[in-house]
């Protein structure tokens, strides 16, 4: 057996039909190769997934596939026409992104990334975006007309924006219905095309949007802005923006969660006797921590509310502190002679010359 398609839609072998096609609609909107136009990967994650639903969603072939039987992946996904169908059967006409149906073609969604810093993720910022896109023509309204133009009917269609076809096959002539290739579907042609977009009602622009980061934001994370992808031209309407966001990494910090972990190394005789640390707070400035007398390596101190903001709340984690003690390493001769001493007092055996 190949690939495993439970792993590939992440569900367990026992999931039921529902599971599993909630399970793929998920991954195809991650790995939808209209959001991922720079990730080459994420188009072969997308046709496994299509792979794996279409032999787990048929319960014979699931049952086949279980019992370790070949599944002929030729009667799958017969190009990227069954591709199509298999979409519109788990999402409906609407797509994987949803949004109206329509003739006219929706504009492509778009994928930009940023990156803001710790803090910024975890109180949340302005970052600007700047991307190259289409967007409706000003000249035309996005209309592809000159002003003062009408659209005329398509003749070959009569306005439908379908032809039927003969097509020539092994079982004699067959008749099938296609768009209307002379007006792309529309069911209506320019009479005079707007000179500025050509009739396409879009044109290309460098767009710079300014944009709210939320508090709480990982790496990963994708907001949405709905009508800020490319413009879908004449009637058609326009794509989504996905911003993805990464964090860039904080030496003071490791991110768990809505905790953040942070590292203090001590000497000895501060973790024997107890110190006072400066721990510095993700918001700027420092908070003091008192390590009392007597504490070990690995010691954890928690303090509430320091940490990062939770996703969609007002809520903050925890600031997490280990504290790590540290042998020296470097004992110059005089502090070898105190150490000695201080052994023998405590009964400690010291079985080894001194070094110098
Ligand atoms: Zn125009
Ligand atoms: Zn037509």
């Amino acid at each position: 057996m190949a690939r495993d398609y439970y792993k590939i839609l992440g569900v367990a072998r026992e999931a039921s039909s529902e599971e599993i096609k909630k399970a793929f609609r998920r991954v195809a909107r991650e790995t939808h190769p209209d959001t991922n136009h720079d990730d080459p990967l994420a188009e072969t994650r997308f046709r496994e997934a299509a792979e794996a639903y279409e032999v787990l969603s048929d319960p014979d072939r699931r049952s086949r596939y279980d019992r370790g039987d070949t599944i002929d992946l030729s009667d799958l996904l017969g190009g990227f026409g069954g591709l199509d169908d298999l979409l519109r059967s788990v999402f409906g006409d609407g797509g994987v992104f949803g949004g109206a149906g329509s003739r006219s073609s929706r504009g492509r969604d778009i994928l930009v990334r940023t990156e803001v810093s710790l803090e910024e993720a975890a109180f949340g910022s302005e970052a600007a975006v700047e991307y190259p896109t289409l967007v409706s023509c000003s000249d035309c309204s996005g209309t592809g007309s000159e002003p003062g133009h009408d659209l005329a009917t398509c003749p070959d269609c009569g306005g439908v924006g379908q032809v039927r076809v003969a097509r020539r096959s092994l079982f004699g002539t067959m008749m099938s219905v296609t768009t209307c290739p002379r007006c792309n579907g529309e069911g209506e042609l320019l009479t005079n095309p707007c000179l500025n977009c050509d009739g396409s009602g879009s044109v290309s622009e460098d767009v710079m949007l300014s944009i709210e980061i939320p508090a709480g934001v990982s790496s990963g994370t994708r907001l949405r802005l709905s009508d800020r992808g490319e413009s879908g031209g004449r009637a058609g309407p326009a794509g989504d923006l996905f911003v993805e966001v990464a964090v860039a990494p904080d030496s003071r910090f490791e991110r768990q969660d809505a905790d953040l972990i942070h590292i203090v190394s001590i000497g000895l005789a501060e973790a024997s006797l107890g110190t006072r640390l400066e721990i510095p707070l993700v918001e700027g400035g420092t908070i003091d921590l008192e390590i009392e007398a007597a504490t070990q390596p690995k010691s954890v101190f928690r303090i509430p509310g320091r940490g990062m903001t939770v996703l969609g709340r007002r809520t903050r984690g925890d600031l997490v502190v280990v504290v790590d003690v540290v042998v020296p390493s470097d004992l110059s001769s005089e502090e070898e002679t105190l150490l000695r001493s201080w052994a023998e007092l405590r009964g400690e055996k010291i079985d080894r010359p001194a070094s110098t």
